[in-house]
This record gives C-alpha cells, sequence and structure tokens, in this order.
C-alpha cells in the first residue's frame, strides 16, 4: 500500500506528505496535503428496482358484455343482439406495456435582420464583441413544451441608409410607375365623350392615380419612410419535444388505440439525461428503452439537449373469443374506460330496426 502512493524511484515530493493508508478506514481522517484524485464524471446510473407486480383488475363475462353494449350504443349501426345471444368461450385478462420517451431539445440559429430606423440607442461593435450564440441567456419558457424565441444578439447593431429608396424614404408608385396617372377608363384619353368634354376627367383624358395621388411616389415601406435601417443579428431559439413510445404485443388491436387508453403509470423520470430501464418485467421494453436512449443521443445533432423523461404505464387489455350464429372471431376491451374494439363487428345493419 505504502509504495502505491510514492512517487516512483525519489519518494514523495516535498511538501506532501505521504500517510500510510491504515488497514481499517473507519473514523480515518486524510491528513493535510493528500492528493485527492479527481472526482469522476457523474455517469452513474441511477439505482432502480425491481417493479412492483401490477394489479389491474379484471374483467368478468359481464364486464365485457357492458362494454359491448355501451360501444354498440355509440355505433347506430351496430346492433345489441350479438351482445346478448353470443358465446363467450375464453375471455384472457392481460395488459400490454407502454414505454414513452421525450427528449427536449434546443435549437440555436442567428439571421439577419433590419427594421426602421426611429433614432432609438444602438448597441453596435464598438460596445464589445459579440456574444458567441450558445454564450447568450435565453430561459426555457417552459419544459417539454415546444416554443420559439428570438433575441436580438448585442453589439451586432448598426445603421444604414435604406437599401430600397436609398435615402430618399420615397419610391415609385407601382400603380401608375410613377407616372402620377392613367389614361382615362371612360374616354380612353381623348378628353371628350359624344362630343362633349368627358365627364370622367373633366376633359383631361387622364385619371389621377388612387395611390400616389397623382406624384408618382409613396412611401418607402421597407424604412417606413425615414430613410435608414437598423440592421441586427437574430438569435432564433427553437425548442423541440421529441416524443417516441414503444408498445409491447397487442395482438390484432392497433397499437396507435394504446396511446389514447388510461392506464396506469409504474415508473416515471426526469433528468437532464436519462439512462434505459432495465428493470421492466417485459424484456422487450428494455430493449426498446436501451435502443431508443441511444439513438436519442444522436438524432438531433443540431439540438443540444436540455431535458429528456421517460415513462411507463400498464394498459389492460383483454383478449375475448366469441362465437355467434356458427361465426367465430375476437374483440379487445382495454384501458381503463373499457373501450372496445373490433376488426369486424358482426352485427351490423343499415335499417336499425332489426335489432
Ligand atoms: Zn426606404
Ligand atoms: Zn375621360
Ligand atoms: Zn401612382
Amino acid at each position: 500500500m505504502m509504495d502505491e502512493m510514492k512517487y516512483p524511484g525519489s519518494g514523495p515530493p516535498p511538501g506532501i506528505a505521504v500517510c500510510p493508508t491504515p488497514h481499517d478506514n473507519d473514523g480515518y481522517v486524510p491528513d493535510e496535503g493528500i492528493i485527492m484524485p479527481p472526482t469522476a464524471p457523474p455517469f452513474e446510473m441511477p439505482p432502480q428496482q425491481r417493479m412492483p407486480v401490477v394489479e389491474l383488475g379484471s374483467l368478468s363475462d359481464e364486464d365485457v358484455r357492458e362494454a359491448c353494449l355501451q360501444f354498440a350504443s355509440e355505433n347506430c349501426c351496430y346492433g345489441t343482439k350479438f351482445i346478448r345471444e353470443t358465446a363467450l368461450p375464453k375471455i384472457f385478462n392481460g395488459c400490454t406495456f407502454h414505454y414513452q420517451l421525450e427528449t427536449y431539445g434546443e435549437k440555436r440559429e442567428t439571421a439577419e435582420r433590419h427594421e426602421p430606423y426611429r433614432g432609438e440607442y444602438v448597441d453596435g461593435p464598438e460596445n464589445g464583441f459579440p456574444p458567441a450564440p450558445w454564450t447568450i441567456e435565453v430561459p426555457i419558457p417552459a419544459m417539454f413544451v415546444p416554443s420559439i424565441a428570438k433575441v436580438e444578439v448585442p453589439h451586432t447593431a448598426r445603421v444604414k441608409e435604406c437599401l430600397r429608396c436609398v435615402g430618399n424614404c420615397r419610391i415609385r408608385c407601382e400603380s401608375c410607375y410613377g407616372r402620377g396617372g392613367n389614361t382615362c377608363w371612360n374616354c380612353h384619353g381623348s378628353g371628350r365623350r359624344d362630343a362633349r368634354p368627358c365627364p370622367s376627367c373633366t376633359g383631361s383624358g387622364r385619371q389621377r392615380c388612387w395611390n400616389c395621388s397623382g406624384t408618382g411616389q409613396v412611401k418607402c415601406g421597407t424604412c417606413d419612410g425615414l430613410g435608414r435601417l437598423r440592421h441586427f443579428s437574430l438569435l432564433i431559439v427553437t425548442w423541440s419535444n421529441h416524443v417516441e413510445s414503444y408498445i409491447t404485443d397487442t395482438s390484432k388491436l392497433p397499437k396507435t388505440e394504446i396511446l389514447q387508453a388510461q392506464g396506469k403509470e409504474i415508473f416515471k423520470e426526469e433528468n437532464l439525461k436519462v439512462y434505459p430501464i432495465n428493470h421492466a418485467t417485459d424484456e422487450t421494453v428494455n430493449a426498446a428503452s436501451k435502443a431508443m436512449v441511444e439513438k436519442h443521443e444522436h438524432a438531433f445533432p443540431n439540438e443540444f439537449i436540455r431535458q429528456q423523461r421517460h415513462m411507463l404505464r400498464a394498459v389492460p387489455l383483454v383478449r375475448a373469443e366469441y362465437v355467434w350464429k356458427r361465426k367465430q372471431g375476437e374483440f379487445y376491451v382495454y384501458g381503463f374506460q373499457k373501450k372496445v374494439y373490433f376488426e369486424d363487428y358482426p352485427q351490423k345493419c343499415c335499417c336499425c330496426t332489426c335489432c
């Protein structure tokens, strides 16, 4: 132990005391002068306990029929005779897992902008070097909510003559092409109508332009008639929330249905970075979590990841087999709200009188 703490060959450098390491570390207080190793980067996986067994309850034959009745009542062409008569030889009470990862990223861009200069204070490069985009502090409005913020980059402003009107404040009228008027529509420029002076132009043959009141020029819209523009760099910060889900086997029930179904949350975690879960009872969930977390790490190269969160929930999923009028099939009752799904409902009619 002593050897490990000594510098090779020459013994301890001056000023640094080498202490023998006691065999028993209990109550050991290090002497001053001992160089402590640097702290390891925080790369520790948070402790993950095994998940409790989820108890979602189960549906009886009667519960399943009741859910079907509710479902049929919401669809006017679905008869209820089937629900009353059908045999339900097998009802499988199960559950499906829904894992979701959210990555909240921030993107920063700069763009050159200008606006009419009204004589306000100009924060130009003479005030200092413009800060790099990622060093500007822009508060996050709300975590996991997509948002955009625009901030002027300090010390980038300068005033220049308007590019469009070259400082004249006025530009050529586009309605009359600068002529101040147009040929009279009534007399086509002759000034006369039925051998009398034209009533529309009082004999001039021209009509004054409505847009420029005959001057041939209008106010420059770029500088708002002020002749000068204030140019500056704008920092555009975009926050995006990237959401991805994994749903375990749902048989013939479309997985998207599970996203809307109520279930029980069994795990939830939020941090600057999350680590894949490895303690779900369904191994495919652990694998999906690992793949998703790894993917999100590199999927948004333009963004700085501000926060991540993931959750796992269990959604009740009941698969029922039916036999009715020599027809066999299956349907699903899922979510705490007992939603029902049939690939093809067995008793559909158009007249609504047979049921
Ligand atoms: Zn202008
Ligand atoms: Zn006329
Ligand atoms: Zn005009």
